[in-house]
């Protein structure tokens, strides 16, 4: 069985940034906002900031607390909206309980979704009209372009529909012509339909939920469950039982993930190049 690891074309794409951003008259930056106390969105950020440095992209944190409320959190992303010296801004979710997360989101204006999450962003997508997406649903598409994995006509299975991850995986699947069936938790007989697809990719967050019966022979797997757990991070794939069927199986840690980061950086290029006037 092939590893689709994605460090190769991660590196790949960390130096091509690099390169671009010697090109800029003012360094790009980036702004999270987040609830100070919730792990996930910890996670995200160290990660995305252990990428940016890497690239020479500096990352600032604004927290909010669970005494924080919807108005504050809105105040502070339109503060930073109109800040000239934030070129993108990353809302990591969960934001803390009292706060409501549709709302925040929306404050963020579309030169600066990094992440591709508001609506707008979304709809452009679905509208086949952006060079801009999600970077988890790039990096998919990056890993299986990179791994020469044939998609026009063939059977994929989507796990997971949510607006950030499986929807817009699936929509951009669909771009490339796959044959998308997209499966969520209300999906009757998952195995049943996920066994006919020759490309699955899991986006749920439950470790082991993928096991062998899930998967046709030969197929290739994509896991993007990226779950914190007392043994590491853990994908959605029971790796071990997955191996003796699949052709081909993205790891994790290692696989989408890596590119993950890089895709969100070419994305924060790509807006403030044009908030630079191209
Ligand atoms: P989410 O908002 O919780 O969505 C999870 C999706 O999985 C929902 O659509 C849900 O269905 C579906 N689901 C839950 N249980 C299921 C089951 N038993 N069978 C089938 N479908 C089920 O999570 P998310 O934000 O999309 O993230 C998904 C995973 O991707 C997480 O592990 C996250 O950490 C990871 N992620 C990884 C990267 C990366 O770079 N590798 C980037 C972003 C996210 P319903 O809609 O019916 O509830």
């Amino acid at each position: 069985m092939t590893s689709l690891t994605g460090r190769e074309p991660a590196r790949a794409l960390r130096a091509s940034l690099a390169a671009e951003l010697t090109q800029f008259a003012k360094i790009p930056a980036l702004t999270f906002v987040r609830c100070a106390s919730h792990p996930a969105g910890a996670a995200y950020a160290r990660q995305v900031s252990r990428g940016a440095r890497r690239v020479g992209v500096p990352v600032a944190e604004q927290l909010l607390d669970e005494a924080s409320t919807t108005a504050e959190a809105i105040g502070l992303v339109e503060r930073l909206a109109a800040d000239e010296q934030v070129e993108g801004i990353i809302v990591a979710l969960p934001l803390p309980s009292p706060v409501d997360t549709a709302s925040v989101v929306a404050a963020v204006p579309p030169s600066k979704d990094v992440d591709r999450i508001t609506r707008a962003a979304i709809g452009a997508v679905l509208a086949g009209a952006s060079k801009l997406a999600p970077g988890v649903a790039t990096a998919v598409l990056r890993l299986l372009d990179y791994y020469k994995v044939p998609l026009a006509g063939r059977p994929v299975a989507v796990v997971g529909r949510s607006r950030g991850v499986g929807k817009p995986v699936a929509l951009m699947l669909v771009e490339r012509d796959a044959t998308v069936t997209l499966c969520h938790s209300r999906t009757r007989d998952l195995a049943a339909v996920t066994s006919q697809a020759d490309v699955l990719v899991s986006c749920v967050g439950h470790p082991g939920l993928i096991t062998r019966d899930h998967v046709k022979p030969g197929a290739v797997v994509i896991d993007v469950g990226a779950t914190y757990t007392a043994a590491g991070l853990q994908g959605d794939v029971d790796a071990d039982g997955v191996a003796e069927v699949a052709s081909a199986y993205s790891p994790v840690p290692g696989g989408v993930g890596p590119l993950t980061v890089y895709c969100l950086l070419e994305n924060l290029l790509h807006l403030a190049r044009e908030a630079q006037g191209g």
